[in-house]
């Protein structure tokens, strides 16, 4: 075995950890609106709107139009495809909107999950073999940061090696690319909530999932410095008999983490994984309140826990713009004080507040 290799340059070095850094400074986390076709189509159901692509371009620009007060607490947005070329009814750009905000645009990179064969439903993810020539493309029209989400499940025999060591790899290959190509890597392993399992077992699971990614992307010499962590947080399973509390979930949180993630690494932005609007951001406090060894940012990029109540209160009617986009000024600062620990439970009533939003075997 050999060990030789060579770290990327100082200057490129430089412009990955301000990109990583200026993600999560004090008070500021990832809006993630990445949401594919199908999965925005499913939102959209709820709220009875047609999913065509007139109505995913207005969903997106009432929520990039919000008020420059965002800026306070939203640092990036996670985008699909289509939603990068897309503009404003007045055809300002979406990124323009973004740059004028001060919030940095990202991009989501993968090509959905695929299963693995002869493993008990668990998948893997695809989308690399284009990535840098993709990656390329989206740094020169604006992107400075991606997101690629891998799956892993908690069953009786899962998540199985194959799977662990699998998604690992993929995730560090999708890592090194966009560095190469001057765009910072969120690395996503989610652990789906899906199960009957214990706070325990989901902390075990996500400490034995968290080492093997760090491995991995020690193994092709990813510069940690310019990468971001996107966790689930550590719970008991969505059908386990007894749910565990906050401050559980808080303590196997931090624990996990403290335990598997390199403190060189810029920052955790978890992922709020059907939790309701008001769980996640009581979650997110109570990890921040939550003594023990942090040496990162502990920060959100949430998807539907930051839209819930825009949606609900949008309801595909011009005339309720305003009031969505309240919501999710709200959302956003609560999520906002939460990441600094400076929440107060139940200050802030949402649209969609207690509601849960799992959704099965949930795909992005
Ligand atoms: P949720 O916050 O809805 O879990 O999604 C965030 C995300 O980007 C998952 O890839």
């Amino acid at each position: 075995m050999t060990t030789w290799f060579e770290y990327p340059s100082p200057a490129l070095q430089e412009e990955l950890r301000k990109i990583a850094q200026a993600i999560v400074a004090p008070g500021k986390g990832i809006l993630a609106a990445d949401e594919s076709t199908s999965t925005i189509g499913k939102r959209f159901a709820d709220i009875s709107v047609e999913n065509n692509e007139d109505n995913r371009r207005k969903y997106r620009q009432l929520l990039f139009t919000c008020d420059n007060e965002i800026s306070k607490y939203i640092s990036g947005v996670i985008l699909f495809h289509e939603t990068l070329y897309q503009k404003a009814d007045d055809g300002t750009p979406f990124v323009e909107l973004l740059r004028q905000r001060n919030i940095i645009p990202g991009i989501k990179v993968d090509k959905g999950v695929v299963p693995l064969f002869g493993s008990e439903d668990e998948c893997t993810t695809q989308g690399l073999d284009d990535l840098a020539k993709r990656c390329a493309q989206y740094k020169k029209d604006g992107c400075h940061f991606a997101k690629w989400r891998c799956v892993l499940k908690i069953g009786k025999n899962t998540p199985s090696y194959q799977a662990i060591l699998e998604n690992a790899n993929v995730l560090a290959r999708y890592a090194s690319i966009c560095q190469a190509n001057r765009i910072v890597p969120i690395v996503e392993p989610e652990i789906l909530p899906d199960g009957e399992h214990d706070l325990e077992r989901c902390q075990k699971v996500t400490e034995t999932v968290l080492a093997a990614v760090y491995k991995a992307l020690n193994d092709h010499h990813v510069y940690l410095e310019g990468t971001l962590l996107k966790p689930n947080m550590v719970t008991s399973g969505a059908q386990s008999a007894s749910k565990s509390s906050i401050a559980d979930n808080a303590l196997g949180t931090v624990t996990a983490l403290s335990r598997t993630v390199p403190p060189a690494v810029a920052g955790v932005v978890f992922l709020s994984g059907g939790q309701s609007e008001e769980e996640a951001t009581q979650n997110l406090d109570a990890i921040n309140k939550q003594e023990g060894r942090k040496p990162w940012a502990l920060t959100f990029s949430f998807g539907r826990a930051l839209q819930a109540s825009v949606l609900q209160a949008w309801a595909g009617k011009d005339e309720n713009i305003p009031a969505a986009q309240q919501e999710l000024m709200n959302r956003a600062k609560a999520n906002s004080d939460a990441s600094l620990g400076k929440y107060v439970a139940g200050t802030v009533q949402g649209k969609a507040g207690e509601q849960g939003l799992f959704v099965k075997n949930h795909a992005y």
